[in-house]
């Protein structure tokens, strides 16, 4: 993903654009076959859209999307179509993806159907096996959404976002709506599925602990902007960006031996609206210069892997 840009245009009431909010603002970062990159960051930093415009669920304003060579941004017809199977999503709510009025096993076959997958009976075979996978038994295929449980709904979310065999998932906070006793349940069942069906997972979550558990990679997000990325260990041990360190501060480490205090960052984030001139965390980091107000830093890599946007470490 290069330079993803996703502005909102705000407009008067006679449709006039007066403004835009910049939901995602120059965004990059490399997706590895088979790896989890996990996204974290406050709500409203721009993960969701990201994920979302990526899908082509939202159009981007600006940027490229290279999937196997070619740009998903461009792609119409018949080349999206075909794309977009390769390409699923798992929502927070799985009400979202899941509609009420249809039974679950209608709701797995549906996509296999929209791509012209196998015959009807191939269909229903295959969403009774999915459903197995996702450890929801057979004889619940005729029951509707709302018999099921929050956790319980996620997987059969899961079981329709693998019915057209995806390459890529794009999990949303899957495990934010849950009680904490089935996070880990549901966090086990993509992992075994990640494994079995050689899955690359765009991970989304504001929890840095479940997003440690998950990923390979981690990109750290602000206010539309990915501030640092790093290998998941290399970016819990080496923290670089204050807002990095900041919210890893508030985490509790598992090696006692590393000394941490909590760091407050003070104040709220800023409206997207008018994003901070220079650098977007200046309005809050405790590390400010006057040189952060005017310019915006650049994206470097600091050490193999470790990618980070802040004027300290120039
Ligand atoms: Fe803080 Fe300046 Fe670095 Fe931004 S560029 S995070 S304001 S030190
Ligand atoms: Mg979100």
């Amino acid at each position: 993903v290069k330079n993803l840009k996703k502005y909102f245009p705000i407009t008067s009431p006679f449709s006039r654009t007066i403004g835009h909010v910049k939901a995602v603002d120059g965004v990059e970062f490399d997706l590895y076959e088979k790896e989890t990159l996990g996204l974290v960051g406050e709500s409203g930093c721009g993960k969701s859209t990201t994920g979302r415009t990526i899908l082509r669920l939202m159009e981007p304003t600006e940027g490229e999307a290279i999937y196997r060579g070619k740009d998903i941004f461009k792609l119409k017809g018949k080349e999206l179509h075909k794309i977009r199977k390769e390409l699923q999503m798992v929502f927070q709510d799985p009400h979202s993806s899941l509609n009420p009025k249809k039974r679950i096993g209608d709701a797995i076959m549906e996509p296999m159907k929209i791509h012209n997958i196998g015959t009807k009976k191939d269909r229903m075979e295959r969403a009774l096996d999915l459903l197995l996978k996702v450890g929801i038994r057979e004889d619940q295929f005729y029951r509707y959404p709302h018999e099921f449980s929050g956790g319980q709904r996620q997987r059969i979310g899961l079981a329709r976002a693998l019915a057209v065999n995806p390459k890529i998932i794009i999990c949303d906070e899957p495990v934010s709506a849950l009680d904490v006793s089935i996070q880990s349940q549901v966090i086990n069942l993509l992992e075994e599925i990640q494994e079995n069906f050689n899955l690359t997972y765009l991970f989304i979550s504001h929890d840095l602990s479940v997003v440690r558990h998950m990923a390979d990679h981690i990109g750290v997000m602000y206010l539309g902007q990915l501030v640092e990325k790093a290998p998941t260990d290399e970016l819990f041990m080496h923290p670089l960006h204050p807002y990095t360190q900041a919210l890893l501060s508030a985490i509790p480490l598992p090696n006692p031996k590393i000394k941490k205090e909590r760091i407050i960052i003070k104040g709220d984030i800023p409206s997207p609206i008018n994003p901070p001139s220079g650098c977007v965390f200046h309005t809050r980091c405790p590390h400010v210069t006057e040189r952060c107000k005017i310019e915006r830093p650049i994206v470097k890599e600091q050490s193999p892997g470790h990618f980070l946007s802040c004027h300290l470490y120039d």
